[in-house]
């Protein structure tokens, strides 16, 4: 099989050259590499730099953001998604902060809330020189491409493999720039449709453009079937506000704001019985929709019942759309609800 070994020679001096001009690289503050990295799982770059940039100002420390107000934390992350991803990295800085330091070796970091394999290695390798591969997406391809392997990418047996052979050829003293630029390669040369072979500083030993099969790799085993979850939404109306919820503490959306709903496809008449239990006199039904969120393992489909309320009650926060933009973190799953034309 195919050795990295050409790799740490052949990667830097390229990544030198090529490297995008991205914030999180400016320093090597773990706490910043964390953050970003923590940013980046999911979404991609362009996405995220802006994001990363107001977070840092809002929480220019990691004692800042451990004892950030939750909703304010939600508010900065509106829109980014996957907001366990938030609520993990308060508390990873909590620890840090009562750890007294940012831990400095794989096990410590990777026992952090929300911290997994990738990122640990990620931060190990960029912010401590430790030879820690972070085998993410990007670099499984280029591992699979480099060495002409059908191997499906997402089975644990190929990703212990590829962290494998990468770690036995990190260069001591410069396992934060290798680590950068096999994700860099990944993400910018060696990418996912039509690879940029003719620009790439490994084309000369890669089996895979040797072998005409690089637009063909990464193999990826069958999807599973999302669940299918249908709910029912209600966006009561009283006056000119509307109803908010916050969730439970547990499960999809946990502690966030959103509009009510149950997980049982209602009809009108169904709504209209649901309101009348919650106490808020519906007097008439506006209008039903439909939509679909798609999270990772789970897909909602929603019909949505817009109802005038009689009356408010103290099991809803009533506000009007243009302060739940303003004010509240509200999940695309239920934003997509608010209409431009709502104030
Ligand atoms: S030569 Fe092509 S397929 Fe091989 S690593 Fe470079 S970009 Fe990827």
């Amino acid at each position: 099989m195919q050795s990295f070994a050409l790799l740490p020679r052949a990667l830097p001096p390229w990544f030198r050259e090529n490297a995008r001009q991205l914030p999180w690289r400016q320093d090597r503050d773990p706490y910043r590499v964390l953050v970003s990295e923590i940013m980046l799982q999911q979404t991609r770059v362009e996405a995220v730099i802006g994001y990363y940039t107001r977070f840092l100002e809002a929480f220019p420390t990691v004692e800042a953001l451990a004892a950030a107000p939750e909703d304010r934390l939600f508010k900065l992350w509106e829109g980014l998604g996957y907001y366990s991803r938030a609520r993990n990295l308060q508390k990873a800085a909590q620890a840090i902060v009562r750890a007294g330091a940012f831990p400095s070796d794989l096990r410590s970091v990777r026992a952090l809330s929300g911290v997994g394999p990738y990122t640990a290695g990620a931060i190990c390798s960029i912010c401590f020189d430790l030879p820690t591969s972070a085998v993410d997406g990007n670099v499984l391809r280029v591992a699979a491409r480099y060495t002409n392997d059908a191997t499906p990418v997402d089975l644990p047996a190929f990703r212990r493999s590829v962290a494998e052979r990468l770690e036995a050829v990190y260069p001591s003293g410069a396992c934060g720039e290798f680590t950068q630029a096999l994700m860099e390669l990944g993400a910018t040369v060696c990418t996912p449709r039509s690879p940029k072979c003719a620009d790439c500083p490994l084309r000369e030993k890669c089996e895979g453009f040797a072998a005409g099969t690089a637009a063909a790799l990464p193999v990826k085993s069958p999807k599973k079937e999302k669940r299918l979850v249908r709910k029912t939404v209600f966006l009561l109306w009283h006056g000119d506000e509307m109803a908010l919820v916050r969730r439970k503490d547990s499960g999809l959306l946990a502690g966030m704001w959103s509009f009510p709903d149950v997980d049982e496809p209602l009809d009108a008449e169904g709504a209209l019985r649901w309101a009348e239990r919650a106490g808020v006199q519906p007097a008439a039904l506006l209008e039903q929709t439909h939509r679909t969120h798609v999270f990772t393992h789970i897909r909602w489909e929603m019909d949505a019942f817009t109802i005038l309320c009689g009356a408010e009650t103290d099991a809803f926060v009533w506000r009007t759309p243009g302060e739940i933009r303003r004010s509240f973190a509200l999940p695309t799953a239920f934003r997509i609800f608010l209409k431009e034309t709502d104030v």
